[in-house]
């Protein structure tokens, strides 16, 4: 029968919230908390380091093309955290183009340690609709390449200071849809793990039902021969 949520185990005396903590989580789970937990730290030294990149750009640079500067890194030593913006481009802004390009295909993709398998249904929908909302959003595909040509791609004809603010959108948007295929791995996992609870059962050499928990229930029956 189905668990209940304030019913205490007749043995024990437990309620399913108390038989489920006193049984731990698994190894899967700790590792999946631990990934977010990294995950939250990145992005929130992302999302300091970008907010300030639009201030750091001297005041004769602003009306010129971002790719232009991206592109020509030793003419604009001046502008210190380009180092910072290549970083970004290859850790961020790549792999993410690659996982999109991989799921619309509906090939294998992995984005920050999380794999997405062509079957991983939950998985392509997060991704998919994070990706859709962000380029209607932004009014841009996401990838250099693909599409029906009536937005632009990418970075296309932005100027420097909008570049960087479509970078820092770009970045936001990686670590927020990792942190929810990590949540959805997170379910995936839940619903593989036995459930601990208290429900209500037959005891042998009881007249009625009383509520028993998982753990005295596998106790009950190794104890009392059928
Ligand atoms: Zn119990």
């Amino acid at each position: 029968m189905a668990p209940t949520k304030t019913n205490k185990c007749w043995i024990c005396g437990r309620t399913s919230d108390e038989v489920s903590s006193s049984v731990g989580r698994p190894p899967e789970a700790l590792e999946l908390d631990s990934r977010l937990e990294r995950m939250e730290d990145l992005m929130a030294k992302f999302n300091r380091a970008s907010a300030e990149w639009g201030n750091l750009v001297p005041e004769q640079f602003k009306t010129l093309d971002y790719d232009f500067i991206i592109g020509n890194p030793a003419q604009f030593r001046s502008i210190r955290f380009l180092n910072e913006i290549d970083d970004a481009k290859k850790s961020i802004v790549i792999p993410l183009q690659v996982a999109v390009g991989n799921v619309r295909n509906g090939a294998d993709a992995t984005l920050g340690g999380v794999k997405i398998g062509p079957s991983d249904r939950s998985k392509r929908k997060v991704l998919l609709k994070e990706i859709d909302d962000f380029e209607r959003r932004t009014g841009r595909y996401l990838n250099g390449s693909g599409g029906n040509g009536d937005m632009p791609h990418g970075f296309a004809g932005l100027f420097i200071g909008q570049g960087l603010s479509y970078l820092r959108e770009t970045g936001l948007l990686y670590f927020t849809i990792q942190e929810k295929l990590i949540e959805a791995e997170r379910e995936d996992e839940m619903s593989r793990r036995p459930v601990f609870a208290v429900s209500i059962a037959k005891v042998s050499g009881l007249s009625g039902d009383v509520p028993v928990c998982t753990v005295c229930q596998n106790l009950v029956t190794s104890i009392v021969p059928a």
